[in-house]
């Protein structure tokens, strides 16, 4: 428990990472969290992983920031390695709330004065609450006067998002994960739920043991192959190849559901005449796995009573993301695997609000509740409710404002929580851009990375100690509630935003987030029946839900689909072959992605001591025999090079990983893996190709 101390007092909230969104309580003496326990939620019954439950010490960690700062004049912008984030005071000055608020907001005003609404662009972030996100977006849509607003959606989620509003018309899941327990057979493709949503994991075990055949379909092995009934480790990148030739073996053989493809979706005929060519036989050597096997498979999943399709990042990260989750959601459809309990289309939302912050609109081509900033009709509800014109051009996404910033388009940024320094692909090019602005104002808890390309940083506040909702992977909008106080002159964030706001000439007057949920809940159908109030009464209600009284809906789309013929909609594809094909020079592929212990760009975790102790260093995840051709030995370091960029850290030896592959998480500022990464863009989600570079690994750097 960490602290044999007897707690004074408790408080319900929920966990701050990741979208599995468990509920838990803080133990609190003396303002300070004591220890976590697990709640019994409707995610988690009980069950906390190893962050929920460690991972709680970060808000008071010695680098936290408790005062505002402005740059000191002459500090050049961007990383220097003899700085120290818990003495910002060589780089930064301390300042009062208005001065900082003055002159932060003052900078974004005079930019958008000089050269118009397109100069300003803004990061909110997956980690704040849905009130903040609410607030971010539209203080960029009605202050800045543009849809240049974005998230990490679009580095996770947003071509899973792109291909499930065009075929099924809603981009959240169909079915909460628990419904794996009612199921009889359960994919899970490009996604390693025991690592990024490990109390998931727990009950796709339970569901194992009580009978689910769990189908793990992906380059990499995992610990859920230890209860899989089938494993494909399949050519990494060839997703399409393999699940196009599972459409063909369910077409050629009369797998499909034709009743209900008849009742309920569109454009069956075409996906049928455009799978013809694509056979086991034919496909086999693109995706690496012998055709008798992706008949057996293809025949599990059809021939299922109640089958569901999980998938995450390995699917949506690539350039043919969109593409990937059109090919589960054709699986689905074709054999009427959705709307029913035990069956549905879930991609596990990764961080603890990517649902909920992209539901608030928090994406540049849509306002909230996905309602598209092109649309006259849509747009005037919004235009009402804010009483303010708003622009009708969609915005620019998180890696096109960074290369509208190189450009000298974009020339002022408000982040808020998110570390792009860190975060996005290719970061040399990334950080050149942020070096570049003329004023960019960083929302945060620490120094991060990126906060050290600010000319103002905002001290923000930490999950424990705000209250706001949070929507998880299952579409559960969740209460958190302020459990500890803020250090020195901190603030809420959406105070800050407000006062932002107010800089600009809006009127608001927002007294407690509880007020924004309200506001909320008139513009955003997908939040009828849900208020501040029921939430502190009932702590998760999920949406959609039909009255003040019923319990939201675990299953959605049984009669129909919110698309404009009511029916789901069948989208065909071809393989196209990764960005950037290996070759001779860079005959590896790099993956990157999370680890257990540490989330997201680590801002929070590497500053949460037992998560910190855990996992201290940067690795790379090899295979056995990629090492021993390295000539090296588990602990050595290896250098990984690649077109953008070369980073040298510890080898790890990992029998779950193919030859041919390194896996590297994005965590360690010290060895950046996104320095690495290739920025090529997803054409529909523009959502980079994170999980597929071409590298080459040596053991010197001048190998
Ligand atoms: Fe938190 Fe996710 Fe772990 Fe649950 S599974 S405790 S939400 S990190």
């Amino acid at each position: 428990r960490g602290d044999s101390r007897a707690a004074d007092r408790t408080v319900d909230s929920v966990c701050p990472y990741c979208g599995v969104g468990c509920q838990l309580t803080y133990h609190i003496k003396d303002d300070a969290i004591l220890h976590v326990s697990g709640r019994d939620g409707p995610s988690n019954h009980n069950r906390l992983c190893v962050k929920g439950r460690f991972g709680f010490d970060y808000p008071r960690h010695a680098s936290r920031l408790s005062v505002p700062l402005i740059r000191r004049d002459g500090v050049p912008k961007g990383l220097d390695p003899d700085f120290d984030p818990a003495d910002p005071t060589t780089h930064f000055r301390e300042a009062s709330w208005e001065e900082a608020l003055e002159l932060a907001a003052g900078g974004l005003v005079g930019l958008k004065e000089a050269h118009g609404p397109d100069a300003l662009a803004g990061f909110g972030s997956a980690k704040c609450s849905n009130e903040e996100a609410w607030l971010f977006q539209k203080l960029v849509r009605t202050g800045f006067g543009s849809n240049h607003v974005d998230h990490c959606t679009r580095l996770c989620h947003a071509s899973s998002v792109a291909a499930l509003m065009e075929c099924i018309g809603s981009g959240a899941v169909t079915a909460s994960f628990m419904q794996a327990l009612d199921a009889d057979v359960v994919i899970l493709t490009g996604c390693n739920p025991t690592v990024n949503h490990p109390v998931a994991a727990t009950f796709f075990k339970q569901a194992a043991k009580r009978g689910t055949r769990l189908i793990v379909i992906d380059p990499r092995g995992q610990a859920l192959c230890a209860y899989a009934h089938r494993t494909l480790r399949f050519t990494p990148g060839s997703d399409v190849a393999l699940f196009n030739a599972m459409l063909n073996v369910i077409v050629s053989e009369g797998l499909y559901d034709e009743t209900y493809i008849n009742e309920h979706t569109e454009g069956f005929e075409a996906l049928k005449t455009h799978v013809v060519d694509m056979t086991p036989e034919a496909m086999s050597g693109l995706c690496g796995i012998p055709a008798e096997e992706i008949r057996e498979v293809a025949r599990l999943y059809a021939n299922a009573d109640k089958a569901m399709i999980f998938w995450g990042m390995g699917i949506s990260q690539h350039t043919h993301g969109t593409d990937n989750a059109r090919c589960l959601i054709s699986l689905a459809l074709a054999c009427g695997q959705t709307g029913r309990p035990g069956t549905g289309l879930h991609p596990l939302r990764g961080q603890n609000n990517v649902q909920g912050a992209s539901d608030a609109g928090l994406i540049p081509m849509v306002l909230p509740d996905y309602q598209p900033v092109g649309d006259a009709q849509l747009r005037a509800a919004f235009e009402e409710l804010w009483n303010t014109p708003l622009d009708a051009n969609p915005g620019l996404t998180v890696v096109e404002i960074m290369d509208a910033i190189a450009a000298g388009q974009i020339k002022g940024m408000y982040i808020l929580g998110e570390n792009p320094a860190m975060s996005d692909p290719d970061l040399d090019h990334a950080r050149a851009a942020l070096a570049r602005l003329e004023h960019l104002v960083v929302q945060d808890l620490f120094v991060t990375e990126t906060a050290q390309f600010a000319d103002v940083i905002l001290p923000a506040s930490a999950w424990p100690e705000k209250d706001g909702t949070v929507t998880n992977t299952n579409r559960q909008v969740q209460l958190g509630r302020a459990a500890t106080p803020l250090p020195g002159e901190a603030k809420p964030d959406w105070w800050i935003i407000q006062q932002i706001a107010q800089r600009f000439g809006l009127p608001w007057d927002y007294r407690h987030p509880r007020e924004v949920f309200a506001e909320m809940t008139r513009g955003m159908a997908s939040l009828g029946h849900i208020s501040w109030e029921r939430l502190e009464r009932e702590d998760s209600v999920t949406y959609p839900c039909p009255a003040d009284d019923a319990p939201g809906a675990d299953v959605v789309f049984s009669d129909a689909f919110p698309t404009p013929s009511g029916r789901a909609r069948f989208s065909p594809t071809r393989p196209l072959p990764p960005d950037e094909p290996l070759d001779d020079v860079y005959p590896t592929v790099l993956t990157t992605g999370r680890q257990l212990e540490h989330w997201h760009t680590g801002s929070m975790t590497r500053r949460a001591k037992v998560l910190d102790e855990l996992e201290p260093e940067a690795v790379a995840s090899l295979a056995p025999g990629e090492l021993a051709r390295l000539g090296l030995a588990p602990g050595e370091q290896v250098v990984i090079t690649t077109r953008r960029g070369q980073i040298t850290l510890a080898a790890r030896v990992d029998p779950l990983m193919p030859e041919g592959m390194v896996f590297v998480p994005f965590c360690y500022a010290e060895a950046a893996a996104n320095l690495l990464t290739n920025p090529a863009l997803d054409p529909y989600g523009k959502i980079p190709e994170f999980k597929y570079a071409a590298c080459r690994l040596s053991s010197s750097e001048h190998a």
